[in-house]
């Protein structure tokens, strides 16, 4: 077991400012940070912005946070499963107990599914490097990508994408891309941003499902067509991962 006198469960910006925070106040307090994920914190919006559109974009200057310099204690691919007020300990996945004095919750959101579609190497829920690194070998190679949803991350990702010269294929509930966002004459003039592109646009309608199998994904969308793609990157938004603190009793 490793005690720890700050203890941070999550591993995005949150921590990296929280470690900062902590750092300002007590500068030799030990801190641990507890991430599913295999990377450091890094500046999560660039995954879908600078790094498709500036080759000059390093993931080492711009997208790493260095949280490191807080001598913050990383352990990295490791979720944490239950928390003991009590006893003030966490316990993760692989069976370890880390003890604390002071715990910070920081586990963000988890992105929103397809039904039927589990994230997989083709089916992306974009919220991590992970789905980044892969995403990036799917473009080089000239995949054809489906993009569901024309929210930000959708219309990001679509930009990046075609940019980067894969096909691309978006669908949303929505007549015009950015409806939600914008008002509607900079909404037409942004759409038409994607058709000059060459980004191919299913509007009006919704994915009913998705299947994935050897070598591709069919979306089948609410009136019976269906979108052939090498791949999905879902972009529906995220719920708040709540429920490590609920499980802890805490509202
Ligand atoms: C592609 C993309 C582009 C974005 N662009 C913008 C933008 O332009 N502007 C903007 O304001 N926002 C943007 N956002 C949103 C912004 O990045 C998030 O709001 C912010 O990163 C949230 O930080 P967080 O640390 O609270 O949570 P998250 O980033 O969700 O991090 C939570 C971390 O906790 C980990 N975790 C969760 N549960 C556990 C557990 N039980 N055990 C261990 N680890 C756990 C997760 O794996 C994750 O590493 C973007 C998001 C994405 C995905």
């Amino acid at each position: 077991m490793t005690d720890f006198r700050y203890l941070v469960v999550g591993g995005g910006m949150v921590a990296d400012a929280a470690a900062r925070g902590i750092r300002e106040l007590d500068t030799e307090g030990s801190i641990g940070i507890l991430s599913e994920e295999p990377d450091r914190p890094y500046a999560r919006p660039a995954l879908s912005k600078k790094l498709w559109t500036d080759p000059d974009f390093s993931w080492d200057e711009k997208v790493d946070l260095h949280t490191e310099e807080t001598g913050a204690t990383f352990l990295l691919g490791t979720a944490v499963t239950a928390i003991d007020r009590q006893a003030k300990t966490v316990t993760t996945a692989d069976g370890q107990t880390h003890g604390y004095e002071r715990l910070l919750l920081a586990t963000g959101g988890r992105p929103r599914g397809l039904p039927g579609l589990e994230p997989s190497e083709r089916v992306l829920d974009y919220r991590s490097a992970t789905d980044y690194r892969r995403l990036r070998e799917l473009a080089d190679a000239g995949a054809h990508v489906a993009v569901v949803g024309g929210g930000y991350i959708g219309t990001e990702i679509a930009s990046g994408v075609v940019q980067n010269g894969a096909r691309v294929t978006l669908v949303d509930p929505d007549e015009i891309v950015g409806g939600r966002m914008f008002p509607e004459d900079l909404a037409k003039a942004f759409q038409q941003r994607f058709v000059d592109h060459g980004v191919q646009l299913r509007l009006g309608r919704r994915v009913e499902r998705g299947t994935e199998h050897e070598g591709g994904v069919t979306l089948t969308l609410d009136d019976g067509s269906t979108v052939e793609a090498d791949a999905v990157v879902v972009g529906l938004g995220i719920e708040p991962a709540t429920q490590l603190a609920a499980d802890a009793g805490l509202t």
